[in-house]
C-alpha cells in the first residue's frame, strides 16, 4: 500500500514538471550538453555560405607627403587618383569573382565558394609628416642590410605615435595601410632622373596579423615606394619597353594583386595552411608568386578571414551595417565561447535546441534573436550588445522557450 502511493506520487510529479519545461534548473552552464565553439574550432564552422551579403572591411591608404604636400600621391593628380581608384576596385572584385583552381595539391573538398564575401572599403587619407613618409627614419634600418623587422608594423616601429594618432582622431578605424618611401631615393629618380637608388630600395609590403586577445589593437600595413615605383614605370618601364604610359599605368595597377594579398594577411591568412605548404598552392591569393593570378582562396581559408572578423582586433573595422542578410540556424545545442563576438545575421535557436552566448556578443543594430518552442538561450556572464553599442533587446520567445542568466 505504501509502495503503490509513492508509485502515484510519482506519477504527479512527472505531470507537473512536463507541463512546465522541457528544461531541467541547470546549476551552471557547464552542466549543459553543447558543441563548443571556441578559438581552437575548425575555419569551416565560419565559412559563409554562398547566398550571402559580403562584409565590409575599412581600409585606409595613408599617403604621407613632405612639407609642401608633395612627394606622394596627394589626391591633387586626376590621372593618379583614377589609377588608384581601379586598383581598389580591381582589388575587390578579384576576392569577389574566385576561380577554382581546381588542384588537389591547394585543397581536396567540394565546398569551393565563388566569393570571399569580403569587400574592402578603401579611404585615401593624406597626411603631411616629413618623419614619417621616409622609412629610413625607422631607427637602425639600412637598405643594404635590410633588417626588415625595423620596417615591421608593431607596438614598437617607428610609425607608432603615427598610428595612435590617427587612430585617436579618426571615429571610424580601419586597416591602416602607410605609403612611406626612401626618400633619397625618390629624389634621385625625380631630380637627377637617376633609377640607380630606387633599384636598391625595399620592394615588400608588410601587414600585421589579427589579435585574438586584444580587442582594441590596431592593424597596420606598411606600403613602402609606391609613389617611386609609380614615377619609376612613367620614366623607365615605358622607355625601356617602348611601351605607352597608358600600358604603364596597366603594369602599375596589377599592385591590386599584391594589395589583395596583403589585406589577405590581415585578416589572418599565411602561405601556407593545414591543406598545403608555403607556396604550394600557385594560384591561391597567398602564393608569393609574381605570375600567380591569385584569384583563388580555398573555402576553409574564407572561413579563416570570417573567424576574424567575427573573433580578434578585425571586427573594430568591419562597418556597422555589414549583415549577410541570412538569419544563422542553430540546430545543435551550442556554446559560443569567446570573450567578445560579433555575428552578422539574425539568429535562430530552432526548436528545443540550446544556445550559449559567453562573454560580449555584438550584434548588427536592428538583429534579432528568436527561440522556437522550447528552444533556450543561456546568458553565461554574457553581455549582448549592438554595433552602435546599444543594449541588444531583441529576443523573440516562442512557446515554452526560456532565457536563463548565470
Ligand atoms: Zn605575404
Amino acid at each position: 500500500m505504501l509502495l503503490k502511493k509513492n508509485i502515484s506520487l510519482l506519477i504527479i510529479v512527472i505531470i507537473i514538471s512536463s507541463c512546465a519545461s522541457k528544461h531541467p534548473n541547470y546549476k551552471s552552464a557547464s552542466e549543459i550538453d553543447a558543441v563548443v565553439i571556441d578559438a581552437k574550432t575548425s575555419n569551416k564552422k565560419f565559412m559563409p555560405l554562398e547566398h550571402y551579403n559580403p562584409l565590409f572591411v575599412r581600409v585606409n591608404f595613408i599617403f604621407l607627403l613632405d612639407e609642401n604636400g608633395e612627394g606622394n600621391f596627394n589626391g591633387k593628380d586626376k590621372e593618379d587618383n583614377e589609377s588608384l581608384d581601379r586598383v581598389f576596385t580591381k582589388a575587390n572584385k578579384l576576392i569577389d569573382n574566385l576561380k577554382d583552381a581546381k588542384d588537389s595539391t591547394c585543397y581536396t573538398g567540394f565546398d569551393f565558394l565563388s566569393s570571399s564575401k569580403i569587400q574592402f572599403q578603401f579611404k585615401k587619407m593624406y597626411i603631411k609628416d616629413t618623419f614619417a613618409r621616409n622609412y629610413l627614419n625607422a631607427k637602425g634600418y639600412s637598405e643594404r642590410r635590410r633588417n626588415i623587422g625595423l620596417l615591421t608594423p608593431s607596438k614598437n616601429w617607428y610609425l607608432k605615435d603615427l598610428d595612435h594618432n590617427i587612430n585617436d582622431t579618426i571615429q571610424k578605424k580601419g586597416i591602416n595601410v602607410y605609403n612611406t618611401m626612401n626618400v633619397p631615393a625618390y629624389e634621385d629618380l625625380v631630380e637627377n632622373h637617376s633609377e640607380k637608388g630606387y633599384n636598391t630600395t625595399q620592394g615588400v609590403a608588410i601587414s600585421q596579423f589579427p589579435s585574438y586577445s586584444n580587442y582594441t589593437r590596431s592593424s597596420q600595413l606598411h606600403y613602402p615606394n609606391w609613389y617611386t615605383k609609380r614615377l619609376w614605370i612613367e620614366q623607365f618601364y615605358c622607355v625601356k619597353n617602348k611601351t605607352s604610359w597608358k600600358n604603364g599605368q596597366r603594369a602599375f595597377e596589377l599592385a591590386y594583386r599584391g594589395l589583395s594579398h596583403e589585406l589577405g594577411h590581415s585578416l589572418g591568412l599565411y602561405h601556407s595552411n593545414e591543406y598545403h605548404r608555403t607556396n604550394k598552392c600557385f594560384k591561391a591569393l597567398m602564393s608569393q608568386s609574381g605570375r600567380s593570378p591569385r584569384n583563388y582562396i580555398q573555402p576553409t581559408e574564407i572561413g579563416k578571414m570570417h573567424k576574424a572578423m567575427m573573433t580578434s582586433n578585425v571586427i573594430q573595422f568591419v562597418t556597422d551595417d555589414s549583415n549577410y542578410g541570412v538569419p544563422k540556424t542553430i540546430y545543435e545545442n551550442e556554446n559560443w565561447n569567446f570573450k567578445k563576438l560579433r555575428f552578422y545575421q539574425d539568429i535562430i535557436v530552432n526548436e528545443g535546441q540550446v544556445l550559449i552566448l559567453n562573454g560580449t556578443v555584438i550584434f548588427p543594430e536592428n538583429a534579432s534573436i528568436t527561440l522556437e518552442k522550447n528552444a533556450l538561450l543561456v546568458l553565461n556572464n554574457a553581455t549582448l550588445k549592438t554595433v552602435k553599442n546599444n543594449n541588444f533587446i531583441n529576443i523573440i520567445k516562442k512557446k515554452h522557450a526560456k532565457i536563463i542568466k548565470y
